[in-house]
């Protein structure tokens, strides 16, 4: 029997700032490679997140329209989301998505949209820039580096338990003043790369594939010899 990997793509018809849905494409892609059968289903405003039911959750990018849409009702699925994530499941949250998991975020014209607060980061705006551009980030606790591009008004402040997805090599990264890019926090991993982040960066991938299954299975998942990468 082939293993299986389900995917939650959790307001996939609402966020898909710069083509993120591709990061679904790049899964199933890589799933596929590694004989591991892949399905996904969107999960949006008015249904409900069970957490049981996933393998690994994807949640992209949005403008402040779609953001305060969806701020309001995240907060019905804060509990199930906050177990899952509680419980090691495995999450993929990128600009928009990534800091609604946290506490709040300001939007551009001074108002403060809430998130769920699973997560410890807050996030504060800027007057009249953004930070657009290509960005590379080192992570040294696997050794990996990961190329993107990022555009965010949003400044972001990591919490307790939180750590870096990288620091910032080039770029801007959270908040252009400490140096960090993203976030891990347990195995959720969060960034403002857009892009998708994925097609550039299979190896983070590949890791976030490995870890949910693993933690499905529970037994190594050995990632085939020639996907295997060095850097
Ligand atoms: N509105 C947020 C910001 O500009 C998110 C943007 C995005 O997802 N690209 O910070």
């Amino acid at each position: 029997m082939p293993k299986e990997l389900v995917v939650c793509h959790l307001y996939g018809n609402l966020l898909n700032t710069y083509g993120d849905n591709g990061n679904l494409l790049m899964l199933k892609y890589l799933a596929e490679k590694m004989n591991v059968t892949f399905r996904s289903e969107i999960v949006s405003i008015h249904e409900p997140f069970e957490a049981t039911k996933y393998d690994l959750v994807f949640v992209g990018g949005g403008q402040d329209f779609e953001q305060l849409i969806i701020s309001d009702d995240i907060q019905t699925k804060k509990e199930s989301l906050t177990e899952y994530i509680e419980n090691d499941g495995v999450m993929l949250a990128i600009c928009g998505g990534y800091q609604l998991l946290g506490h709040y975020y300001m939007g551009a014209k001074g108002e403060k949209i809430h998130g769920i607060g699973a997560l410890d980061h807050y996030t504060l705006s800027q007057d009249n820039n953004r930070y657009i551009g290509d960005i590379v980030i080192h992570n040294e606790e696997f050794n990996e580096t990961y190329y993107g591009f990022e555009n965010h008004n949003g400044r972001t402040f990591l919490g307790k338990g939180e750590r870096p997805l990288g620091n910032v090599v080039k770029g801007k990264g959270n908040n252009s003043e400490d140096g960090s890019e993203g976030v891990i926090y347990k195995n959720v991993f969060g960034s403002y790369f857009h892009g998708p982040i994925l097609a550039r960066n299979e190896n983070l991938g590949i890791r976030l594939i490995k870890t949910a299954l693993e933690k499905k299975y529970n037994e190594p998942f050995n990632v085939p010899q020639e996907m295997q990468t060095t850097e």
